[in-house]
């Protein structure tokens, strides 16, 4: 024999080869995706929601399926269309593609379509003697026609084989056919010993597991080449929704029939122990079970079932194997970053950092490779935020040990990959949006330069120019950070600078950058909506290829964005100022007695309990913080998000449960009411609590309405001169502190996971309790609806009388109206929240507004003003129209 003989292994293959040595342990088959045997499974089918339906096999895939089994069998269901279906959309999925699929039906006729869709080498499953020797040669021929190998069951026209003799007997008459007749190779045969159900109380039933593994060892001694497989699962039907004892009589199955020469089975891939983490007691009880051993009177079965009654069902939670850590230290690498596993990064990185010739080659290796793969996923919807940044936190784990390395080596340590420059604006102190896009983009083989917040437009651009940064990307959270985004652009175009520009963060938009931004700068600017967007675009933008067609296109896009703004515009019809000031919302005062506060001044809250805070927190806006979008808490069970959102969620908890019991954070708040007073069309006079006075101003919509209805100032709701009735305002600010620390023990510990986790829960605990003290207000210090009970979801869809309007938002969009709020509550010294030169709060999470009570006090957007009335507003605060330009400028056409 020489030695480019080809040996005679079972060669299996989907995108990759599958070759089944003498050495090789067992091959798991996948059996999840199988109509009969998993009701998720045939659900999704039947929904016609085969994307849905793939999931299910990619888990199998990444639980360690080497083989995966597909079965339409179902009365409900055209088995040649769903067969049909299925195996070809799933060939277009490389990561389940990649291995050999075993296409199982009783019906031939779906066999052959599915023969039709796979490629690669597959298995047939299963052809037997049931219907007589001519059909059975028939159908081989057609398995081998197609280069399949197949599954023989031991069945004969006579039933399915059910001893031992039957099993050796049915399966040598079968291979004899096969081989001698059809001319099939004895390596491409495979039996299907028939594993059935012990422990049933029937003792005919007993030594069903001792007669499948006698069987496997004799067929295995006189053909070594053949193989042995079967539906393990099959074994412990009696132990239905018991998964702990199913599992562990799987393992202990499979032990013995492994070492007999089984060497492939089907199984849930996800669901293995391994042998010897079995809990003895209960290792040896299924081993008298299975082995038929002490078992008279159905004594083993007896103690078994007893067991399986004491032992709490662990549930039907998938459990990760560890099969992987078996696998190749690339292998292992990829398996960590993709499941977002940090518990043997360390020792992997450092395996690889000893194979390969530099450390940076690791990171350019088998890390990128991994990190591709999680973006791959991404980007096709796939993988989650959450798990993203999981992944990214793998990834710097394992950078970070390296580091020191690259560092020691000293020459040669650039890495090559394309850098992105990632800043919040001047004035501006909100990042989570850009935290979020600066791991996705990592995650993607980008270098991120993240400046953190409140940079000013020199320190953006001095660095960018500095660190030769392919890309800069900007966000804000706030309005006056749209202008200070022009400005970057502008003195973008002034340096001469050619890099493209990214805009990003709450406040932006693509009408916005497309009207505002884009034409200060010639070399690129573009809107990205969210993280998983910024990975294209930032794609587009640096492949030398792409880019002038992508940015050409994004060009004319923003054109026509201009030119229907423009028209939109135009076609929107305003009255004038004084028009508007004409149609104010409550005309008539008579008979309106507004309700007087318990107290007048202000009310300091200080550390708040956080534990009651927590019964306030509205989700949804943190699903969306992680672009898992969705009504909360419908989104937990979503078909698609709801699991990975459910992990999202039990996170979240976790971590609040350790911020409360530690102290991680406080809460701080300030309240306060003055007598009020209308005393202008738009102004608010207000008495504050050392009888001075001062003067809210507001702004009032102007677009043309129908008759009836009102245009609306804010002035509106409090009572004018007229009315003579005493009326309120009220004001409040709160704050979560204490959040620095923390950031920086987990940005230390690389651990972007938690700290946007950390971030997004002081956000919504501020916003907790801005809801607790609004309701408190309405209910007792001002207490004009005392009565009101409300759940969390009405407090949240705000079914209660009077608002909260926040400056800087719609219905009060000038920022500056802040200074005014922060001096009435003397808000920097009551609770510590400072404002940045944009009126931005520091800390991050803070919320502040105005309390309005009258019944039919209501939001609203100002929307456009026309320029009588921006010279009205500047002159009534005192403003030169340059600084009305720069304050209402987004209310301003
Ligand atoms: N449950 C939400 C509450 C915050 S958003 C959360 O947890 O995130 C709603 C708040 O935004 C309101 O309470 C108000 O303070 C502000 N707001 C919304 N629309 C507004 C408008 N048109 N004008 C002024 N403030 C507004």
């Amino acid at each position: 024999m020489n030695s480019t003989t080809i040996k005679p292994y079972l060669r299996l293959s989907g995108l990759e080869p599958l070759i089944v040595r003498p050495e090789t342990n067992f091959v798991n088959i996948g059996e999840r995706t199988n109509v009969t045997g998993s009701k998720k499974f045939a659900r999704l089918v039947k929904e016609n929601k085969y994307e849905e339906a793939l999931s299910v096999a990619r888990q199998q895939v990444e639980n360690g399926a080497q083989v995966l089994d597909v079965n339409m069998d179902d009365a409900l269901l055209d088995g040649v269309k769903a067969m049909t279906t299925f195996l070809n959309l799933l060939q277009s999925e490389p990561d389940i593609a990649k291995i050999p699929i075993m296409i199982d039906s009783s019906k031939f006729e779906i066999i052959e379509a599915g023969l039709k869709c796979v490629q690669g080498k597959c298995i047939v499953n299963s052809i037997s003697l049931k219907e007589g020797e001519e059909k059975f040669i028939q159908q081989a021929l057609i398995c081998q026609s197609f280069g399949a190998a197949v599954i023989v069951m031991a069945f004969d026209e006579n039933g399915q084989a059910d001893t031992l003799q039957k099993r050796v007997d049915i399966s040598q008459r079968a291979l004899r056919i096969l081989t001698d007749v059809v001319g099939y190779d004895e390596e491409d045969i495979i039996f299907d010993l028939n594993i059935f159900a012990v422990a049933t109380g029937l003792e005919e039933h007993n030594n069903y597991g001792v007669d499948f593994i006698e069987a496997t060892r004799i067929i295995k001694q006189k053909h070594p080449l053949v193989k042995i497989s079967g539906g393990v699962s099959n074994l412990s039907f009696s132990f239905r929704g018991n998964e702990h004892v199913r599992e562990a009589m799987h393992s202990v199955f499979l032990y013995h029939a492994i070492k007999a020469g089984m060497d492939m089975g089907i199984v849930n891939a996800g669901q293995l122990v391994v042998y010897d983490e079995i809990e003895p007691a209960l290792r040896n009880l299924c081993e008298d079970v299975i082995l038929n051993r002490n078992n008279d009177n159905n004594e083993a079965t007896d103690k078994l079932i007893t067991f399986a009654e004491t032992v709490k069902s662990k549930g039907k939670e998938e459990k990760k194997d560890d099969a992987w850590r078996n696998t190749t230290v690339e292998e292992r690498l990829k398996h960590a970053l993709v499941n977002g596993i940090t518990d043997f990064i360390d020792t992997d990185t450092e395996e690889a950092r000893q194979k390969y010739p530099r450390p940076l080659d690791v990171i350019e290796g088998p890390l990128m490779a991994g990190m591709n793969v999680v973006g791959d996923l991404f980007g096709a919807g796939k993988m989650f935020l959450p798990q993203v940044v999981k992944s990214a936190r793998v990834m710097k784990k394992s950078v970070a040990w390296l580091t020191p390395f690259i560092e020691a080596e000293k020459e040669n340590n650039t890495s090559n990959a394309p850098k992105i420059l990632l800043a919040t604006v001047k004035g501006d102190v909100h990042d989570i949006g850009k935290n979020i896009v600066g791991v996705v983009l990592g995650c993607n083989g980008y270098d991120i330069v993240d400046l953190g917040v409140m940079v000013p437009a020199d320190k953006i651009l001095d660095t960018a120019q500095k660190v030769n940064a392919d890309i800069i990307g900007l966000s804000g959270l706030i309005t006056p950070s749209l202008d200070e985004m022009v400005h970057v652009a502008r003195e973008m175009k002034r340096r001469g600078m050619d890099k493209p520009l990214l805009i990003g963060g709450a406040t932006t938009s693509r009408m916005h950058t497309a009207v505002k931004i884009a034409p200060e700068y010639d070399n690129g600017v573009v809107h990205v909506l969210d993280a998983s967007r910024s990975v294209t675009v930032a794609g587009s933008l640096l492949a030398s290829e792409q880019k002038k067609g992508f940015l050409n296109g994004v060009t004319s896009e923003y054109n026509k964005l201009r030119d229907d703004f423009g028209k939109k515009q135009s076609a929107k019809q305003y009255i004038s100022f004084k028009e508007a000031q004409e149609k104010a919302a409550i005309p008539n005062w008579t008979g309106y007695q507004p309700a007087a506060p318990s107290f007048t001044g202000v009310k300091v809250f200080d550390n708040l309990d956080l534990s009651e805070l927590r019964n306030y927190i509205d989700w949804g806006p943190f699903f969306i913080a992680w672009e898992l979008g969705g009504r909360f808490p419908q989104l937990l069970d979503d078909e698609v998000i709801g699991k990975e959102a459910r992990k999202l969620y039990n996170d979240a908890n976790a971590l609040l449960d350790t911020i409360i019991s530690e102290k991680w954070l406080t809460a701080s708040g300030v309240i306060g009411f003055w007598p009020a007073v209308k005393t202008g069309p738009d102004t608010i006079t207000v008495t504050s609590d050392d009888a001075t006075t001062v003067q809210l101003e507001h702004l009032r919509q102007q677009v043309k309405k129908a008759a009836n209805q009102p245009n609306f100032s804010l002035a509106d709701f409090i009572a004018p001169v007229s009315a003579n009735v005493q009326d309120y305002i009220g004001a409040f600010a709160v704050t979560i502190k204490g959040i620095e620390p923390h950031i920086k023990r987990l940005e230390a510990q690389f651990d972007d996971y938690n700290k946007i986790m950390l971030q997004a829960l002081a956000d919504r605990l501020a916003e907790a309790f801005a809801e607790l003290l609004h309701e408190r207000v309405r209910k007792i210090y001002w207490g004009y609806a005392g009565n009101e009970h409300l759940s969390n979801e009405e407090l949240i869809k705000e079914q209660y009388q009077g608002i909260r309007p926040a400056p800087g938002y719609p219905a009060c969009p000038d920022h500056t109206e802040k200074y005014k709020l922060f001096n009435l509550l003397n808000v920097t010294q009551n609770t510590g929240i400072e404002l940045t030169e944009s009126l931005a709060m520091y800390p991050a999470a803070s919320v502040c507004g105005w309390y309005f009570s009258h019944p039919q006090s209501q939001y609203f957007g100002v929307g456009k003003i026309s320029k009588d009335q921006v010279q009205d507003y500047a002159q009534r605060k005192g403003w030169t129209m340059e600084e009305a330009e720069k304050w209402l400028r987004p209310n301003m056409e």
